[in-house]
Formats: structure tokens, C-alpha cells, sequence
């Protein structure tokens, strides 16, 4: 008896050790983007109160920065936010604000852009030289730009089966719009962008999976790694 009850306390102490450890595990992975849905909805109701939340289409954050800020709005999910366990985001999506079909969106970087025959709301620019990491070819995605019937805001200078029409950064794309595949589920008016690597065979890589994709934060300048940008809200500095 004497025994057990000291034991007792020890095992305690290891299994709350364990329930706390497995506890930090789950919050760490759902609680970001949970605070985060908290501002997407403030800024979605009032943008107008919080216009420092918002970065603008055409800047760039940092001297040795390659791209440019691809739209207008509040940056309110990022790179490797997780919306449901197991979920791993794959870009960034820039909230602008206003409603379908408004906020404009350009290159962030100069390729060659293709839309392909079925595509509704996305581009997809190809840049044949990485300017992080010269040698290879990476690929610039941009989604959300239609309406939510799947009526499409791109560009007329892009209609579905474009194939390697060249642009330069500051392009006009699109407008954003609130598309999610499902006319009766759609989402809050944003772009979604993301960096696709490629198949090594000239072709762009499955979007989809996170490790297709690169984290953003290097080429546009700010902190977009939702694992290393905890809480706060993420704008150019001055
Ligand atoms: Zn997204």
C-alpha cells in the first residue's frame, strides 16, 4: 500500500505530462488558424476599422524581394495553416475586402501564363528561373477569381486554353472573386496564391499537396510560415 501510493503520484505526474504534451500538440496545430478565422470574420464585417491590417497590390516588402504584392486586402490565412487536422494550407489568401469582382489582381513576377480549357478562377504563371534558387523552374497559382456560380473575373486577355502568354509583374490578372468549386459553399472574396514546383518535366506539380509548394515568405518579404508567424497580423514593414 505504501508502496502504491507513492508510485501513485509519479504516474500522475506522467500522465498529465503526456495529456498536456498531447494537448500542446492539437492546439499548436488548430489553434493559428482559428485565431486567424477570428480576423478574417472582424475584417470581412469592417474593413474600414482596420485598414492597418491590409497590404497593397504592387508592393514589395524589402529591398531584395523578387515578387510583388499580388492584390489588395488583409492577409488572413497563410502558408502550412492547418483548417482541420491533418489540413496543411498550400498558399497564402489575401481577403480584399469588398465584394465579388472588385479587388484587382496582378503578377506578382513576370512569366508565362496559362489557363487552362476548364479553369474558371485560377491562372497559373511559369517562371523558368527560380530568382531564390537559379537552375530551376517554379510556377506562380492564382485562385478564387470568379464568382460564386463559377462566373469567371479573369482577364478577357487570358479566356480558358491560354498557353504561355507572357506577362509582366504588375499584370492585370483578374478581380477576386469567392468561387469554391461548390455554387452552394461559397467562400469569403479572396485570392488564394501559392508557389508550385515543377515535375521536372515542364509541367507544374499537384497544387493541392503542401509539398508541392514553397513557403512564400522569402520572395514576397514577410513572415508567412504560419508555424513561425504565430498571432500577429502580417504587413510590409516601413
Ligand atoms: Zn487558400
Amino acid at each position: 500500500m505504501l508502496g502504491m501510493s507513492r508510485r501513485s503520484p509519479l504516474l500522475w505526474i506522467i500522465a498529465a505530462g503526456v495529456m498536456l504534451g498531447l494537448g500542446t500538440f492539437l492546439y499548436r496545430m488548430v489553434r493559428p488558424a482559428t485565431g486567424r478565422s477570428v480576423r478574417v470574420m472582424d475584417w470581412i464585417r469592417n474593413p474600414s476599422a482596420h485598414q492597418e491590417w491590409a497590404v497593397r497590390a504592387g508592393t514589395r516588402c524589402g529591398t531584395d524581394v523578387p515578387f510583388i504584392i499580388p492584390t489588395d486586402g488583409f492577409i488572413g490565412y497563410l502558408w502550412d495553416d492547418s483548417f482541420k487536422i491533418g489540413h496543411r494550407h498550400q498558399g497564402i489568401d489575401i481577403f480584399g475586402g469588398t465584394g465579388v469582382g472588385v479587388t484587382p489582381v496582378v503578377a506578382a513576377y513576370p512569366g508565362y501564363l496559362t489557363r487552362l480549357p476548364d479553369w474558371k478562377s485560377s491562372v497559373i504563371v511559369r517562371i523558368p528561373e527560380d530568382p531564390l534558387q537559379p537552375g530551376r523552374q517554379i510556377w506562380l497559382y492564382y485562385a478564387h477569381m470568379a464568382g460564386p456560380a463559377g462566373n469567371s473575373f479573369i482577364s478577357a486577355d487570358f479566356p480558358p486554353g491560354t498557353y504561355e502568354k507572357f506577362v509582366e509583374a504588375g499584370t492585370l490578372l483578374g478581380y477576386q472573386g469567392d468561387y469554391s468549386g461548390d455554387p452552394n459553399n461559397p467562400v469569403g472574396v479572396h485570392l488564394h496564391f501559392s508557389i508550385v514546383l515543377d515535375n521536372g518535366d515542364g509541367h507544374f506539380r499537384n497544387e493541392q499537396e503542401i509539398r508541392n509548394t514553397l513557403d512564400p515568405s522569402p520572395y514576397l518579404g514577410l513572415p508567412l510560415n504560419a508555424r513561425q508567424s504565430v498571432g500577429g497580423v502580417v504587413v510590409c514593414e516601413d
